[in-house]
């Protein structure tokens, strides 16, 4: 049997290159290699208000751009979470054997919690349901941008405690992080994680932006006080232009330095920007075929999660029993 393969993105605002670096693009690439399923992550997403309307819209997007993007529904389930109920389910399950002190650790919760007035409980809790995604599908493998690697690891702490409390019940699982741009930063501050849920204009590059946009982002882009490009020492925003661009050109080291040693950063931005552009036009126009094709993509949704919901209750039943609780074999 082949190693499963889990992941997610939030459908919490526009899907941008460090998803498609981080995640998105190697989830592609190592498809075909595992049983692998990939979740738009409602649930999640709602730690966040969602106006209703446009969360219903961007689940759908979402579908659209992991197809357009290479996800193979033949071979890859595509689901949603809240399809699935078994997500909320066993996160309670969970839940109750998490120490909060694991959770307030947490650096997204740190983050997150700042920006905000009043701390919704989804926000701590979020980790923990992210372990049920995970542990659901005894997925052993989890490629995720390197902002969710310490979430991974928590997701092992709470399998371990299960394990240990209830008898071995969970595949221990691992992070498998991108070689290139695992960490993809701002473009107006190369300081903060490129995120979804960041505002400004010149913060993000959206996978689903004109060409004319992506070039006004990228040559708006922070760089530093030097003229040109040195290898010996650069600042953030200029190592964050380089790593996009190797990330979707695929060049090695040696390449990337001979070609880019020197130049300006009026330039350099130039490529970047006409790099990204000649990757994500061929995907726009997928996308663009995918989302207005009638009732495709809904069914692709309902069939991933036809393939996946069996896998999903049985681990359920499975929790509950070993806790002692109502299954329909007790007696
Ligand atoms: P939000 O601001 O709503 O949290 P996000 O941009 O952080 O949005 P998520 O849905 O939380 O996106 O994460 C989806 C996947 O993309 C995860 O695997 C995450 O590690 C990865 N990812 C997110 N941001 C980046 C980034 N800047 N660089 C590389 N990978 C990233
Ligand atoms: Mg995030």
């Amino acid at each position: 049997m082949r190693a499963r393969v889990l992941s997610g993105i939030q459908p919490s605002g526009n899907l941008h290159i460090g998803n498609y670096l981080g995640a998105l693009g190697n989830w592609v690439r190592i498809q075909h290699d595992y049983e692998s399923i990939f979740c738009i992550v409602d649930l999640h997403a709602i730690t966040v208000h969602q106006p209703p309307e446009e969360l219903r819209a961007k689940i759908r997007e979402i579908a659209g751009i992991f197809l357009a993007a290479g996800i193979d529904p033949k071979h890859s389930s595509i689901i949603v979470q809240s399809m699935i109920p078994a997500h909320a389910e066993l996160a309670w399950l969970l839940t109750c054997l998490t120490p909060v002190g694991w959770l307030y650790r947490m650096t997204q919760f740190k983050a997150k919690s700042e920006t905000q007035e009043t701390i919704l409980d989804g926000i701590l809790q979020y980790p923990v349901l992210m372990a049920a995604d995970i542990l659901l599908y005894q997925a052993a493998i989890v490629p995720v941008g390197n902002d969710q690697a310490q979430h991974v690891e928590l997701a092992r702490d709470i399998a371990q405690r299960f394990n240990s409390l209830y008898g071995e019940t969970f595949v221990m699982p691992k992070t498998e992080l991108p070689l290139v741009a695992a960490r993809v930063m701002g473009l107006d501050d190369p300081t903060v994680k490129m995120s979804k849920s960041a505002k400004g204009a010149g913060h993000a590059v959206a996978l689903l932006d004109p060409p004319a946009a992506i070039r006004k982002t990228i040559m708006r882009a922070t760089t530093d006080s030097n003229s040109g490009v040195d290898f010996e020492g650069m600042g953030p925003g200029v190592r964050n232009l380089l790593n996009i661009f190797q990330a979707f050109s695929e060049w090695t080291d040696e390449q990337m330095q001979a070609h880019f040693s020197g130049m300006r950063y009026g330039d350099l931005k130039k490529q970047v920007a006409e790099m990204v552009v000649s990757r994500l036009e061929p995907f726009q126009q997928r996308y663009r075929e995918i989302s207005s094709e009638p009732g495709f993509i809904e069914g692709v949704l309902k069939e991933g999660a036809e393939r996946v919901a069996p896998i999903a209750n049985s681990t359920v039943d499975l929790v509950k029993g070993r806790m002692g609780l109502y299954t329909e074999g007790t007696t």
